[in-house]
C-alpha cells in the first residue's frame, strides 16, 4: 500500500496540464449549440407549431399529441444532425444524482427495414422501473411502475461522451399512482403556486403583471484531487470524504489560496468544463480559487429557477466526467477534509415579473419601493414561520459536518438584511399606527420609503456568516450543501413564500373590505409581520458562540443533526402547508422523510464500515510493521550492550504505538457491536438517531488515534496518501 501511495504521488507530481482548444474565441459563437432551444425550434418547426409550444411552455399547459409528434420529429432531425444516435429521458430521482436510460433512434420497420425513429410517445413518456429508485415504500403499497414525463419548460440537449452522443430530454419522475419520486416535479408545483400567489399581490402595485417566476444563480464549490491519490484512499472512494488524515502543517491558515492564481492543471480542467458547459447552454461566468487549498468555485449567470436547477445537476455530472479527463477526481462532498473549510452551494434567489421587474430590487418611486418591501417582508415572515423546515431542507449526513463548524453558517436559521433595510423596517414599525393614519403621517412614511436607494449593493455591508442573507437584489441561501440537488431546498423556499403571499393577500382583502384603503392596509399588515418575525433578523457574527446563546433566548432552534432536523417535514404545520399548496400529499412527505432517514443511515453505516476496515486492514498492519522494526532495533542495541538511555526513545514510541493500537482495536470492535444493535431497531427515526448519537461517536476517537499514528509511523510505510500530498496541486 505504501508503494501505491508513492506511485500515486509520483504520477500526481509528473502530470502535465492538458491544454484545451475552444471551438471559437467567442463563446457566443458556440453557446448552446447542443441545446434544442427556442432558436432551433424556430428553425425546425412551423410558425404555428412553434407558437403553440412556446405558449404551452410559458403557461405550463399540456402540449397536445399532434404538436408533440411534430416536436419529436424535429428534435430527432436536429439531434441526428449533431451526431446523436440515442435518446434518453433525463431525470433527477431522490438518489441525488441524475438518471438516464438510453434507447437508440434505430428501429426496424414493419418490413424489418432499419430506420431512425423517435415518436411523440417516446418524447412525452417513458417507464423506467420505479422500484429501483428510492421511493419510500410507495412501490410496496402502490404500483411498482413509475414513469418519466417530458418537461417542455427545460430544453432538450445533446450530451457528448467518448462513445457517442445522446439526446437528453429533461423529465419529471412520478409513480404510476401519481406520487412524485424526484426533485423536479415538486419544484414545478411550487413555482406554479408561487406564480398564482404572487400575481394578485404584484397587481396591487402594477396591474400589468401577469406572470411571476423565480430566478436562481448557484455558486458551486468543489475540491479537486489527483485521481491516483484519490484511488489510493478507500475512504474517499467509498464515502466521498477522508475518514482519517492528520492536518498538514500548512493548510489554509495563511489564506493564500483564496482568489490566488489558478494552478495550470486546474486551469485546463476549468477551461474544458466551461467549454462543455457553454455548449450545453449552462451560462458559466465566474471561476476562482476558494479558501481551502485545492478548493475552487464556479458560478453561472442566474436563470429561471427550473433551468438553473437542471443546469446545476448537469454541471455536477459534467464536472465529474471532465475531471477524469484531466486525471482529477472532483469532490462535491461538503467536507472532504477535516480541519479545512467545507463546500457549499450558495443559492442566489429572487423573483421576476413579466413586466421586467426583479421583485427584490428597490425601484425609483415610493410605489415600486413599497412593492419591493412587500415582497421582502413577506419572505422574512415566511422564513421566520418555517425556519425549521428551511433547516430540514438542507439536512444531510454530509452537510452536518459543515453547518456550525465555525466556517459555515450555523444550523440556526437567521436572516441578514443589512443596515439600510433594517432601518427602513424599524421605521415602518415605529411610524405605522394601529389607528387610522393621518394623511400627513402617510405622506411622511411614503417619503421615507421612497428614499430607499435603487442600488443597495454595498460590499462593505456584507455578512458572510449568515445562512440567509439579503445581498442587494436577491437573497442568498448559503447553508445549502455542495452536493445537494437545489430543487429540494428551493421547493421549500418557493412554497413557503407562495403560502405567505397568499395569506398576505387574504389579510389585505379582508381589511380593505372593512373600509381601510389598500395602501394603508398593506402597511399595517407589513408592520404586523415585521413585529412577528423580528426574532429571525440577525446582523452579527453567525459563527460566534454568542449567537448560539442569543438565538436560544430568542427561541430559535439550533438542530445540529439530520435525523432530528428532518422531523420538521412531518409537523402539522408542514403537512398542511404542502397540502394546501398542492406540493406534497401526506403520503409523499412521509415517503420523502423515510427516504432521507434511510439515506442518512446508509451513509453513516458505510462510513462506519469503511472506517473499521481501513483501520484494521490498512492502518494497524502499517503501525505494527513499524513497531516491529523498532523492537528489532531495540533488541539489537541491547545485544551489543548499549545503555538503556540510548534506545529509550524507541521504547517510548513502541509503547505509544501499542497504546493507540489498543484503543483503535477496542473501539472498532465496540462500534461494530453498537452498529449491530442499531440495525436491529425497527423504527427508522430511532435507528437514524442511534446511528447519529451512538455509532458516529466512535468516529472521533478512532480517527484521533489513527491520526496520532500517522504522526509517529515512518513516512515510507504509511499506507494512505496524506493531507499535504492530496491538497497540493502541482
Ligand atoms: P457574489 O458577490 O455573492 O459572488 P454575484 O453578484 O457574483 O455575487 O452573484 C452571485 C450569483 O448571484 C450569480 O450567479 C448571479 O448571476 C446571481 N444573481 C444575481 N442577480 C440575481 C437575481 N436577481 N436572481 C438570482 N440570482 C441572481
Ligand atoms: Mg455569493
Amino acid at each position: 500500500m505504501a508503494i501505491l501511495r508513492f506511485k500515486a504521488l509520483e504520477s500526481s507530481i509528473n502530470r502535465t496540464p492538458i491544454a484545451v482548444i475552444p471551438p471559437s474565441n467567442k463563446v457566443s459563437d458556440y453557446f448552446a449549440t447542443n441545446v434544442f432551444d427556442k432558436e432551433k425550434m424556430h428553425k425546425y418547426l412551423s410558425k404555428d407549431v412553434f407558437k403553440q409550444v412556446q405558449e404551452a411552455t410559458s403557461t405550463g399547459q399540456r402540449i397536445d399529441r399532434k404538436v408533440a409528434e411534430l416536436v419529436a420529429t424535429s428534435m430527432k432531425t436536429w439531434a441526428i444532425s449533431l451526431g446523436a444516435t440515442h435518446y434518453t429521458h433525463w431525470f433527477q430521482p431522490l438518489t441525488g444524482s441524475t438518471a438516464e436510460k438510453h434507447d437508440a433512434f434505430f428501429e426496424l420497420s414493419d418490413e424489418q427495414r432499419p430506420m431512425e425513429s423517435f415518436s411523440s410517445s417516446a418524447l412525452v413518456q417513458q417507464e423506467p422501473d420505479a422500484s429501483s429508485f428510492p421511493n419510500g415504500g410507495i412501490r410496496n403499497t402502490f404500483e411498482a411502475r413509475g414513469y418519466t414525463a417530458w418537461d417542455p419548460s427545460s430544453p432538450a440537449f445533446v450530451m457528448e461522451g467518448p462513445g457517442g452522443k445522446t439526446l437528453c430530454i429533461p423529465t419529471i419522475f412520478v409513480s404510476y399512482t401519481g406520487e412524485t419520486l424526484d426533485f423536479k416535479a415538486p419544484l414545478l408545483k411550487a413555482l406554479s403556486a408561487l406564480n398564482q400567489a404572487a400575481i394578485p399581490v404584484c397587481q396591487y402595485f402594477d396591474k400589468n403583471v401577469t406572470h411571476v417566476w423565480s430566478t436562481l444563480g448557484i455558486e458551486q464549490e468543489y475540491f479537486l484531487v489527483d485521481i491516483d491519490l484519490f484511488n489510493a484512499r478507500p475512504d474517499l472512494e467509498m464515502t466521498g470524504r477522508t475518514l482519517f488524515g492528520a492536518n498538514a502543517a500548512k493548510s489554509q491558515q495563511l489564506d493564500d489560496h483564496y482568489f490566488g492564481s489558478i494552478p495550470a492543471r486546474v486551469y485546463g480542467f476549468m477551461v474544458d468544463l466551461e467549454i462543455e458547459s457553454w455548449k450545453l447552454g449552462i451560462p458559466l461566468k465566474t471561476r476562482h480559487n476558494e479558501v481551502a487549498p485545492s478548493q475552487f468555485e464556479c458560478a453561472p449567470i442566474f436563470e429561471d429557477i427550473n433551468l438553473a436547477v437542471d443546469h446545476n445537476s448537469l454541471l455536477m455530472d459534467l464536472m465529474d466526467k471532465i475531471a477524469r479527463k484531466h486525471h482529477f477526481k472532483v469532490l462535491l462532498h461538503e467536507k472532504p477534509y477535516a480541519g479545512m473549510n467545507g463546500s457549499g452551494k450558495h443559492n442566489n434567489w429572487s423573483m421576476s415579473t413579466d413586466t421586467g421587474k426583479n421583485l427584490l430590487s428597490p425601484g425609483n418611486s415610493p410605489k415600486s419601493n413599497l412593492l419591493f418591501l412587500t415582497i421582502f417582508i413577506n419572505i422574512i415572515k415566511a422564513v421566520h414561520d418555517h425556519a425549521d423546515l428551511m433547516r430540514a431542507g438542507i439536512a444531510s449526513a454530509s452537510n452536518d459536518h459543515r453547518l456550525g463548524a465555525n466556517e459555515a453558517p450555523p444550523a440556526i436559521m437567521s436572516i441578514f438584511l443589512g443596515g439600510q433595510l433594517n432601518a427602513v423596517l424599524d421605521e415602518i414599525e415605529k411610524s405605522v399606527k394601529d389607528k387610522k393614519m393621518t394623511p400627513e403621517e402617510k405622506t411622511a412614511l411614503k417619503l421615507n420609503i421612497g428614499k430607499i436607494p435603487e442600488i443597495l449593493l454595498d460590499n462593505t455591508d456584507r455578512n458572510r456568516t449568515s445562512p440567509f442573507a439579503f445581498t442587494g437584489n436577491k437573497f442568498e441561501f448559503r447553508a445549502v450543501g455542495s452536493s445537494a440537488n437545489c430543487g429540494h431546498p428551493m421547493t421549500i423556499l418557493n412554497t413557503i413564500v407562495a403560502d405567505q403571499l397568499r395569506t398576505f393577500h387574504t389579510e389585505v382583502e379582508s381589511m380593505t373590505k372593512k373600509g381601510t384603503k389598500t395602501d394603508e392596509a398593506i402597511l399595517k399588515i407589513l408592520r404586523k409581520y415585521i413585529v412577528e418575525s423580528k426574532a429571525i433578523r440577525f446582523e452579527g457574527n453567525g459563527y460566534g458562540e454568542e449567537w448560539k446563546k442569543e438565538a436560544k433566548k430568542r427561541g430559535l432552534s439550533n438542530v445540529t443533526t439530520t435525523p432530528v432536523a428532518l422531523d420538521a417535514f412531518l409537523t402539522k404545520t408542514t403537512l398542511s402547508l404542502f397540502e394546501r399548496n398542492n406540493i406534497f400529499t401526506h403520503r409523499e412527505l412521509e415517503a420523502r422523510h423515510e427516504i432521507m432517514l434511510e439515506t442518512y443511515i446508509k451513509k453513516i453505516q458505510i462510513e462506519s464500515r469503511v472506517m473499521g476496515s481501513v483501520a484494521i486492514n490498512h492502518i494497524l498492519p502499517a503501525a505494527i510493521k513499524y513497531q516491529t522494526l523498532l523492537i528489532d532495533n531495540v533488541r539489537g542495541m541491547k545485544e551489543i550492550g548499549l545503555a538503556k538511555e540510548t534506545y529509550a526513545a524507541q521504547v517510548e514510541i513502541i509503547k505509544e504505538i501499542s497504546a493507540h493500537i489498543v484503543i483503535i482495536k477496542a473501539n472498532v470492535d465496540e462500534m461494530l457491536e453498537v452498529r449491530k444493535k442499531a440495525n436491529s431497531i425497527e423504527n427508522l427515526r430511532s435507528r437514524a438517531i442511534a446511528y447519529c448519537d451512538k455509532v458516529k461517536t466512535y468516529f472521533e476517537i478512532i480517527r484521533y488515534n489513527v491520526d496520532k499514528l500517522e504522526l509517529i509511523v515512518d513516512d515510507e510505510s504509511w499506507p494512505l496518501p496524506k493531507y499535504r500530498e492530496m491538497v497540493t496541486i502541482r
